[in-house]
């Protein structure tokens, strides 16, 4: 199956059903409406001249353009090349580049960061050439850039309400979608760059549309259902277990917003009578600690994914006990994965859904190995590999990392450490680049996360090792405090004192207002431990 024959199957079926609901825009599109929008941008794109292979960027935070565009570049065979919301310069020439994006659709701002201005920093050509010229000696392929929104013409740059109002012209749309091949790419995504530099992975239709089936799938979802969709639409978490896994149903998809907000999060689901809620751990905890959390009503409320970094188990309580989400999944996966490879079912035991990311997806396998590459014994530790349909097609031109990540065999080595039980629930236990060794002592930061986590005062906390002359490496907790709350770095560890080994209890104990994130919502432990060395200096 290809997106573009996806999305035809849900017109057929549920043509007049809600599909896209962006409730700070105020847009509301039933499928056959969202099937005839996204026919008239393809068709304004292909006036321009982009066509199957061309990489079209798109650099918004969540809007209504960024999913039309999503599904007309499909539509078309063009690859859709995701560009991360938090970029900066830098960053940005960075990914254009890389890929070759010959076309970037864009927004003109998301909260402090001017977009338009930014593009006009790597290509200061912009506003002086025609459309399809050479704006930049170090962007070669960048020849076309769209403005989302209604606001008044700029030299050089396309409005892109004048483009999606193209008329549709299904007779040249239909041979072109029809001769696209499922393993064709479609999709560049770059990794959160939690570790790092991010990666572009290119993913296939039959990667990201088979993933967003079977997530939505274990949920049980149906065209009844109706998902609020607060996290980022760049990400896969947004749109392939957001939209692609929406769309395989004919269910609706709601938008709170642009950024996330939580008290817009739980009065958008109340509103929209939301029977599904997405979110990285960070959001469910602040929506649950969020003042007028109780005056929401979600009782439509039944399942939802909780994903995308280690989510601690009080926080899962909670939600499976306040927010009515008894059928809540958890859901593990890599951008390289497309992303999902491991989720709980909603009928799993509760005990398994809280601690544990649940069973291989279908049609998957799954190994853990030691650093010799061979598998390891139920219960222990090793590296998570898996293999499938679901691994991406590789690194976007970068033949030697793909190699690193995928062996011959086709087996991609996740980075993740984790355990398995008997009956093949799995357990992530962190990164293998952030596990530390203190004094010959292999530690697990996310083991001792979990237990600070149970401190009342605690909102988040994020573990890391530094460089330490003694042991090699020390122990060190940064953390954020609950609003309003108190504590110390004595009382912190005299409190993990009382629940861990010794050589586990954080030698250094930071509190901070917030902690360095991805948009993605991950904290980015190198930015602390680069921090606290300069700070040890
Ligand atoms: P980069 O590869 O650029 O450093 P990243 O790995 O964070 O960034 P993503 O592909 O967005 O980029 O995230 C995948 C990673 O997120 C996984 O490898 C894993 O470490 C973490 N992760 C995802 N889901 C879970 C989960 N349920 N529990 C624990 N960790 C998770
Ligand atoms: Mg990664």
């Amino acid at each position: 199956e290809t997106i573009a024959g996806l999305l035809q199957a849900a017109i057929a079926a549920y043509g007049d059903r809600d599909a896209l609901i962006f409730r700070e825009h105020g847009l509301r599109l039933s499928y056959a409406e969202f099937g005839q929008a996204v026919d008239r941008l393809a068709t304004g794109l292909l006036d321009l001249g982009i066509g199957p292979g061309d990489r079209v960027g798109i650099w918004s935070p969540n809007r209504p353009e960024w999913v039309l565009t999503q599904f007309a570049t499909a539509r078309i065979g063009a690859i859709l090349v995701n560009v991360n919301p938090a970029y900066r310069v830098g960053e940005l020439e960075y990914a254009l580049r890389h890929v070759g994006v010959r076309c970037l659709v864009l927004a003109d701002r998301f909260k402090a960061s001017d977009y338009l201005g930014m593009i006009r920093q790597v290509a200061p050509g912009l506003d002086s050439c025609r459309p399809g010229a050479l704006m930049s000696e170090r962007l070669p392929d960048l020849r076309i850039v769209i403005r989302m929104g209604d606001a008044t013409d700029i030299p050089g740059i396309l409005n892109f309400a004048k483009i999606a109002a193209t008329p549709a012209d299904p007779a040249r749309l239909e041979p072109i979608s029809s001769a696209l091949r499922p393993d064709d790419a479609i999709n560049i995504q770059f990794t959160s760059g939690t570790t790092g530099l991010p990666k572009g992975a290119t993913l296939s239709h039959r990667n990201i549309v088979n993933n967003g089936h079977f997530v939505t799938q274990t949920m049980r979802f149906t065209h009844e259902d109706r998902l609020c969709i607060p996290v980022p639409l760049y990400h896969c978490f947004g749109m392939v277990m957001g939209v692609l896994g929406s769309v395989s149903k004919g269910a609706a998809m709601v938008f709170p917003g642009e950024g996330f907000d939580p008290e817009q999060v739980l009065k958008s689901v109340a509103d929209e009578s939301c029977t599904a809620l997405y979110g990285v751990p960070t959001m469910f905890a602040s929506m649950l600690d969020s003042d007028d959390f109780a005056k929401h009503d979600l009782r439509t409320l039944r399942t939802g994914i909780m994903a995308g970094a280690p989510c601690p188990i009080e926080i899962m309580k909670r939600v499976v006990e306040r927010m009515n989400m008894d059928e809540v999944t958890i859901a593990y996966g890599m951008t390289e994965t497309s992303p999902v490879s491991f989720q709980s079912h909603t009928d799993d035991p509760i005990d398994k859904r809280v601690t544990t990311v649940g069973r291989i997806h279908p049609h998957l396998e799954v190994k853990l190995t030691d650093d010799d590459g061979n598998t390891v014994p139920v219960g222990a530790t090793g590296e998570l590999c898996t293999r499938g349909y679901s691994v991406m097609k590789g690194y976007w031109n970068e033949p030697a990392k793909t190699a690193d990540a995928i062996d011959d065999d086709g087996w991609m080595q996740t980075g993740d450490l984790a355990t398995m039980d008997d009956q093949g629930f799995c357990n992530i236990v962190g990164r293998v680049k952030d596990m530390l060794i203190r004094g010959g002592e292999n530690i697990y930061p996310r083991e001792i996360e979990e237990y600070l986590f149970r401190h009342p005062s605690v909102q988040l906390v994020q573990v890391f090792g530094v460089p330490d002359v003694k042991y090699g490496e020390e122990v060190c907790a940064w953390i954020v405090l609950k609003p309003g709350a108190d504590a110390d770095e004595a009382e912190i560890r005299d409190f993990a004192k009382s629940l861990m080994a010794h050589y586990k209890v954080p030698r250094y104990v930071r509190f901070k207002p917030e902690l360095p994130m991805t948009v993605t919502g991950k904290a980015q432990k190198f930015v602390m431990r680069d921090a606290m060395i300069e700070e040890l200096d």
